[in-house]
């Protein structure tokens, strides 16, 4: 199929973000996610249609002039475009395109993922991807399937799967979040989990945040995690240390 016959539901396109990726990114959101996270921030990211009422349809042909606009921006700050979600997985076949189309033309990419897909599909992607993050949210099954809806059977052996395989950065991150997973024992159990994988770039603590909250609002659902703040900076720190002692070694951002 042609450029212009692909297309892809996405959510939105940010611009310069410096929280995807190296350097000033251009950050495509796709629609559509396995998991239901009890802290997702982007609720309305999760449904594929455009039933949440928020989305737009766009061919690859359509997008890729959108990243190339800031390729002077790129350029002098090493960075790119990421691939985020929702889960991009989702729309496997739009990601191989669009990533197909930037590493022509020598954009740096990314993706920000769930892991939780087909590894055939995520192995397509990989030759056209210069990083990938992929997130452990909870390392005990039973845990991971209350908080987000699914096993983490399959994200834990696709990261194992790249960590053997993909020659790019892999970098891992943990949304850690008070009450959920924020507790030596997950913080232990991924630390080792990652100490057995065979290549890293480095692991990413991400703080639990609530600007997700005012769209449960927007979208009439109710919101879990409504009243569980965020971890507070020493509470951050102290995670991290834990991480460090028990995955030595490790970069740990
Ligand atoms: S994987 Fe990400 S987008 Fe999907 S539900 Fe969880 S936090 Fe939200």
């Amino acid at each position: 199929m042609r450029a212009n016959e692909i297309t892809g539901r996405v959510l939105q396109i940010e611009k310069c973000s410096i929280h995807d990726g190296d350097g000033l990114r251009t950050v495509v959101f796709l629609k559509g996610c396995p998991f239901r996270c009890a802290w997702c921030a982007a609720p309305e990211s999760q449904d594929s249609d455009f039933s949440s009422g928020y989305g737009r349809t766009l061919t690859v042909a359509e997008l890729i002039p959108e990243i190339t606009k800031d390729e002077i921006f790129y350029f002098h700050s090493e960075g790119g475009v990421t691939i985020s979600g929702g889960e991009p997985l989702m729309q496997a076949g739009f990601c191989e395109a669009v990533l197909t189309e930037c590493k022509k033309i020598g954009i740096n990419t990314a993706i920000e993922t769930c892991a939780y897909c087909n590894y055939e599909s995520l192995e397509k992607l990989l030759p056209n991807l210069d990083t990938v993050y992929a997130d452990i949210k909870l390392m005990d099954n039973n845990e991971h399937i209350k908080w987000t809806g699914e096993s983490n059977e399959t994200v834990l052996s696709n990261i194992r799967a790249m960590s053997h395989n993909f020659s790019g950065k892999l970098r891992i991150r943990l949304p850690l979040v008070p009450s959920v997973n924020m507790n030596a024992g997950f913080i232990r159990a991924a630390a080792e989990f990652c100490r057995s994988l065979d290549k890293l770039d480095f692991v990413e603590l991400l703080p639990y945040h609530r600007l997700g909250l005012e769209t449960y609002r927007k979208l009439g659902r109710e919101n879990l995690l409504a009243n569980i703040m965020p971890p507070s900076r020493e509470d951050m720190e102290k995670a991290k240390a834990l991480f460090k002692d028990a995955a030595p070694g490790i970069r740990v951002l």
